[in-house]
């Protein structure tokens, strides 16, 4: 890393700037820790724009983009028609407190695409959407708990801020995983409702559901365990865990903040063939703008009428944001899925690609994905499928490689956690340029 690093610093020395300024008033000087100094060595780079699949940082480097913005920018950055939408709804003003047509175009567009979606109601993000996913199945079921799944991440409120990423030590065994809150700051009475289990088990699954049925509103699971990198469901697992709920009055909610818009049209549930109680949107819903929403079977979702439940917010359903969503959903149903064919033509030759390198370079290595989401990991093991496994991949020769990558001018987030995103953006030229700076960055670290 020392030897590309000659090469990175003069080129990037606003970047070190800023972030000595952004230190002085910012905690960490960053808004959301994966941004900081403490993922990228030695500092992150400043970003002036982006521009389609590109990044330019505030010294004139570009960086071909594999984040994305952690997933929300399907279509690429700065595209035209988001764009054009959002400048439009700008000149008209940006919020008014009050109801406004775009609010019903995009519910009725919602409901289109998404299989289960009958009643909707937005957000300004997904950590909204989940806390109010949650408390409408209590409000609907009358009982308070919920199970949550160890290594799944659905936003930053109490109740599932446990055990995200707890280390081997605190975790406890698989059969009776630890609630592990994450920092300091959640009480423990805040998650006394939460219960955790592993994913991809069954048993485990069928276990704690039955044992709790009594006190469970709810059990909220990511369709692909997309905040570990990417694990997929085992075959078949996804199906049995929502007919276990069905069996225990449970509701099943469906966390698609990350797989909604992104791995089909109508999100995992689409392409998992799933039909979750309730269901949990953003990121990839408005191309970028801040926009969530939680929907589900009318029957449910009806106890927020007449605040039966609560869901209020000065921001919910911001015309700027449903402006957004209103051009990213009409780009998506474009050619009827264009977008979606050209993601996944993407995504199997960078997958492809990617082998392949891997392969020559001798490392041990896995990449897994599906769609445009995937991601690597430097491990013996055939394949990544708990969390635990993630765990014990190599985090650091993981960070070394993104960073080699970033170096050279491709922008791969340095934490294994994350994973890589492509867009519609993207061109089959893009996937080669990373596939061979993936070689080289491959060279560098074997060569020490
Ligand atoms: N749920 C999942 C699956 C997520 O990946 C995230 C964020 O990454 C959230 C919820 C929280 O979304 P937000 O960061 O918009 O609050």
């Amino acid at each position: 890393m020392k030897e590309s690093l000659i090469d990175w610093e003069p080129k990037t020395k606003t970047s070190r700037a800023l972030t000595e300024r952004a230190k002085a008033v910012l905690p960490d000087g960053v808004s959301s820790p994966v941004r900081g100094a403490g993922v990228f060595d030695p500092y992150p780079f400043y970003v002036a724009r982006g521009e389609g699949a590109y990044l330019e940082d505030v010294d004139g480097n570009r960086y071909l983009d594999t984040v994305m913005a952690f997933g929300p920018v399907i279509l690429g950055h700065g595209h035209p028609a988001v764009t054009h939408a959002v400048q439009e709804q700008a000149a008209k003003g940006m919020i008014y407190g009050t109801c406004l047509p775009l609010e019903i175009e995009v519910a009725e567009a919602f409901v289109r695409m998404v299989p289960t979606a009958e009643l909707v109601r937005f957000v300004p993000s997904g950590t909204e959407a989940t806390m109010h996913a949650i408390r409408v199945a209590r409000g609907y079921t009358g009982k308070p708990g919920i199970v949550k799944f160890e290594g799944h991440y659905h936003g930053n409120h109490d109740q599932v801020l446990v055990s995200v990423s707890p280390s081997l030590e605190e975790a406890g065994t698989e059969a009776d995983p630890a609630s592990v809150a994450v920092g300091a700051g959640i009480p423990g009475e805040h998650y006394a409702h939460t219960r955790v289990a592993v994913w991809n088990d069954l048993d485990a699954a069928e276990r704690v559901i039955r044992q709790n049925r009594d006190e469970l509103a709810a059990v909220i699971t990511e369709p692909v365990m997309a905040n570990k990198g990417f694990i997929p469901p085992e075959q078949g697992y996804l199906k049995a865990l929502q007919q276990i709920c069905r069996d225990n009055d449970v509701l099943f909610v469906l966390d698609e903040v990350i797989t909604g818009f992104r791995l089909a049209p109508g999100g995992a549930q689409e392409a998992f063939g799933l039909e979750p109680d309730l269901s949990t949107f953003a990121k990839a819903i408005a191309n970028g703008a801040p926009i969530g929403a939680f929907t589900g079977r009318r029957e449910i979702m009806s106890v927020l009428e007449s605040g039966r439940v609560r869901h209020a917010g000065t921001y919910n359903a911001s015309p700027l944001c449903l402006a957004a969503a209103k051009a990213t959903m009409g780009e998506l149903a474009r050619d009827d899925g264009a977008v979606y064919r050209h993601l996944e033509a993407l995504g199997s030759s960078l997958i492809a690609g990617l082998r392949e390198v891997i392969d020559a370079s001798g490392i041990p290595a896995v990449v897994q994905g599906q769609g445009s989401m995937l991601q690597v990991y430097f491990t013996d093991l055939p394949r990544i499928s708990t969390y635990r496994e993630a765990l014990r991949s190599d985090q650091a020769l993981f960070s070394r490689f993104a960073h080699e990558m970033i170096r050279r001018g491709v922008f791969v987030h340095p934490d294994v956690f994350e994973h890589w995103f492509l867009s519609a953006a993207h061109t089959a030229a893009d996937i080669d340029a990373i596939v061979k700076t993936a070689a080289e960055a491959l060279d560098a670290i074997s060569s020490g």
